[in-house]
């Protein structure tokens, strides 16, 4: 009876799902025209240094502002990106803006932290790509080290030779690669054979059982192992509560990333996070307020 029903839901086509057809299409034809209208901004998570709750990294997170349906989630605007061709764009685009940020940063006497960047594998592939990132971390002035480019497992997965010479190319460059969502996707432990790649993002997925889960544990422990073994270093994503903290730091995980200590956030927030009279770190993991 199950398999009847499974079958018949396939061919009944409710309001909600034209509903959304609709919204896609329209989103898409939106998309393209958000660039040049200048709908898209980006905030700012903190890594910290778990230690001691210092800030040690920025990763850009992209946000679009549609002018009459708000805020639309980049989880539902990038694969439509892909999709229709224009992720390249908008992938250059984040690029220079929060390039161009960490130089406003610098002039403005914020102590330099480094800068996660979400790239797709679209921009990633090309053959130029290296020579773009050279030349603008040369305009503003900003040491390669302070770069780090997050690409997700299976971005990596469908790129072949082109994907192991940039990313030799960007090691050799001095610019930090590092793999996104790790676990999610296909393994990529071929890649860290490479020793090309700098940073290990584990997943939020892992980090939510945490400490009582004992496959989430056994998991991340095991990842924290690779890491070590590899000169990895990992970054925790998704760190909601002190538990976690608490287990992550025992098992060795130095960075970490999460609503814990902070949502992503505007530029002048991050100004004032890292203002010279402003204690950082110490008991309260808190950097910023939860959302209201
Ligand atoms: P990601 O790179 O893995 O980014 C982490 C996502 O988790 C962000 O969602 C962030 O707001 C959210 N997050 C951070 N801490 C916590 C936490 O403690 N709990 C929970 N539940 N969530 C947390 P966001 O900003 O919606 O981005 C979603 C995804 O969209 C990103 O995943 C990334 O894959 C993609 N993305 C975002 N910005 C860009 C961009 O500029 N370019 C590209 N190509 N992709 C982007
Ligand atoms: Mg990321
Ligand atoms: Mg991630
Ligand atoms: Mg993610």
């Amino acid at each position: 009876a199950a398999k009847t029903e499974e079958r018949n839901a396939f061919r009944f086509y409710s309001p909600r799902m034209h509903a959304d057809v609709l919204r896609r299409i329209a989103l898409a034809s939106e998309l393209r025209k958000a660039l040049a209208e200048q709908e898209f901004r980006l905030v700012y998570q903190p890594t910290v240094d778990m230690r001691s709750g210092r800030i040690v990294a920025v990763e850009a997170l992209l946000r679009w502002h549609h002018p009459e349906r708000g805020a639309i989630s980049p989880g539902e605007f990038i694969p439509m990106a892909e999709k229709l061709g224009l992720i390249r764009r908008i992938d250059q685009w984040v690029l220079q803006a929060a390039c161009t940020q960490m130089h406003r940063w610098d002039l403005a006497g914020v102590p330099p932290l480094r800068m996660a960047i979400n790239v797709s594998a679209h921009w990633f592939g090309q053959a130029n790509f290296v020579d773009d990132i050279r030349s603008l971390l040369e305009s503003r002035r900003l040491a390669p080290e302070r770069l780090m480019l997050e690409i997700t497992e299976g971005a990596i997965l469908r790129l072949g030779e082109e994907m192991e010479r940039t990313l030799h190319a960007l090691h050799a460059l001095g610019v930090g690669v590092a793999i996104d969502d790790f676990g999610t996707g296909y393994s990529s432990m071929r890649y860290l054979k490479l020793r090309a790649i700098a940073y290990l993002k584990i997943d939020q997925s892992f980090v939510f059982g945490l400490p009582d889960d004992s496959s989430d544990a056994a998991i991340v422990e095991a990842m924290l192992t690779l890491c070590r073994n590899l000169g990895i270093s990992p970054i925790a994503e998704g760190i909601e509560t002190e538990e976690q903290h608490r287990f992550l730091l025992r098992a060795g995980c130095v960075e970490g990333q999460g609503f814990l200590y902070s949502k992503p956030v505007d530029p002048d927030v991050i100004v004032q996070l890292l203002s010279p009279g402003r204690r950082q770190g110490g008991p309260h993991l808190r950097l910023v307020p939860p959302e209201s």
